[in-house]
């Protein structure tokens, strides 16, 4: 049984034991100081999960500031990074076209809570360079664009039932908190507590890459089914690339039965392209989430669709959805000065190429020293796999014990100025600001990690 909430592992607290085989360990005095306080106020000492150390070594580090790909925690210990908020920067840090974007809108006011021309403005970017979508709606999070993209898919089609994929990561809406029960077809198992059983009773998960369960569901909750969802790049629970092939068989099987399709590019929009994945694998979705990269940094979430679709959300058809700060100026203006960037010519083909030589040198490396390893790559998204598996199309394939040399590779990598998400199950992303001269750095530092981790 898998567990398709984000994977976080019970490791002791803080534990670092000497290392006998890497670098000397930097300082975490302050960032450790911090945590202790931390720990006091919040649940594990953060605001999201996923950012305690639990799954890697040490106290996690707290960063006082980034700039270009760099980032610096409170012990001035300086780091390439690689997690850029988890994808939203793929400009790098304190860009100056957002910056400046967000300090000159503020001078007006943060929010109103009334329409401002700075919606239209990003609507306007977002729609004439995107051809799957026709109307938007902004809110404040990916978590809150699918829970709302869920509820008009079951508005427009008068159906309850949704089909998500074991491996796929679409925030934390409770209908959505589900993994995988034991056979080919099963409804949701809550993968939170707090999640009531009849919450999830209409959700069907099945896993990735698997044409028979599709069919099965589909046939055994023939004109009940209201939508699918999918990650088009799964990419939260390593980088389970998809073939075209079978996203095309998705999209076809949902034509079929009247089910909407709901591509979640909450990561993979306007990181793959300006177009996301739907525009890499021109496969038109039904519908579509983005969040991350879309607000430049601040919170900001969407879902689009076909105007006949969007005519169901009110205040025009009868699905509720509402946001006191959605549309937020600030977080608009952040979101047109990064998009606008992202627009240019030329953008994405620089990023991904350039992303495309760094991993694959790596991959050279560790070919040549006859590493377990693996590097999955899309667009500038990549992700280390102590694998030798030629592709990872399913979150099942996934072996945890792999994960013990993902906690050594972290720990050698901080060590050596390279910052990683903490958790082997997080993909890493490379941004406009990472030039040659710092992923040249970033190589070496890989490379003498793998050769720790490896015992070389
Ligand atoms: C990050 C993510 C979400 C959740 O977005 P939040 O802004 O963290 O709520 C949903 N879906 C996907 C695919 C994501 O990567």
């Amino acid at each position: 049984m898998f567990d398709s909430i984000k994977k976080i592992f019970s490791g002791n607290e803080g534990d670092l034991p000497v290392s006998t085989v890497g670098k000397p360990d930097i300082s975490r005095e302050k960032s450790a100081e911090l945590y202790e306080k931390a720990k006091t106020y919040f649940p594990g000492g953060v605001n999201s999960p996923v950012r305690a150390f639990k799954s890697v070594y040490g106290t996690p580090l707290f960063i006082k500031k980034g700039d270009g790909c760099h980032i610096w925690d409170e012990d001035d210990n300086q780091f390439i990074d690689f997690c850029c908020s988890w994808g939203p920067l793929i400009l790098g840090h304190n860009h100056t076209k957002v910056r400046e974007s967000v300090i000159e809108t503020m001078q007006s006011g943060v929010s109103f809570g009334a329409p401002t021309a700075l919606e239209n403005e990003l609507a306007e970017l977002i729609l004439k360079n995107n051809k799957y979508v026709e109307k938007l709606r902004f809110v404040s999070s990916g978590t809150e664009a699918v829970m709302s993209a869920i509820r008009v898919a079951r508005g427009y089609t008068k159906r309850d039932k949704i089909i998500k994929f074991e491996g796929c990561y679409h925030g934390h809406t409770d209908a959505l908190l589900v993994k995988a029960g034991s056979g080919l077809v099963t409804f949701g198992e809550t993968s939170s507590a707090g999640v009531p059983k009849g919450f999830v009773n209409e959700t069907i998960v099945i896993s990735l890459n698997d044409r028979e369960a599709l069919k099965t569901a589909f046939a055994e909750f023939k004109d009940q089914i209201a939508a699918v969802i999918i990650e088009p790049i799964p990419a939260n629970n390593g980088l389970l690339l998809q073939d075209k092939e079978y996203l095309q068989f998705l999209r076809d099987i949902c034509t079929q039965n009247g089910t909407l399709l709901i591509f979640d590019e909450v990561i993979s929009g306007f990181r793959i392209g300006f177009e996301g994945a739907a525009g890499y694998y021109q496969i038109k979705p039904d519908m579509v989430t983005y969040g991350k990269i879309i607000g430049g940094g601040l919170p900001v979430g969407c879902y689009g669709a076909s105007k006949e679709i969007m005519a169901h959300v009110s205040p025009d058809g009868g699905v509720y959805q509402g946001g006191t700060l959605s549309g937020n100026p600030v977080a608009m203006s952040a979101g047109i000065a990064q998009l606008t960037e992202l627009a240019r010519m030329g953008f994405y083909r620089d990023l991904n190429g350039k992303t495309e030589e760094f991993v694959q040198s790596i991959q050279r490396f560790a070919t040549a020293r006859n590493y377990k390893f693996k590097v999955f790559y899309i667009g500038s998204i990549f992700w280390f796999a102590f694998t030798d598996q030629e592709a990872v199309r399913k979150a099942e394939e996934i072996d945890p014990a792999s994960m013990e040399k993902f906690k050594v590779m972290h720990r050698e990598l901080l060590n050596r100025g390279v910052y990683l998400g903490p958790s082997g199950y997080e993909v890493g992303f490379i941004s406009s600001a990472h030039n040659k001269v710092e992923l040249e750095k970033a190589k070496r530092a890989i490379f003498e990690s793998l050769d720790v981790v490896f015992g070389k």
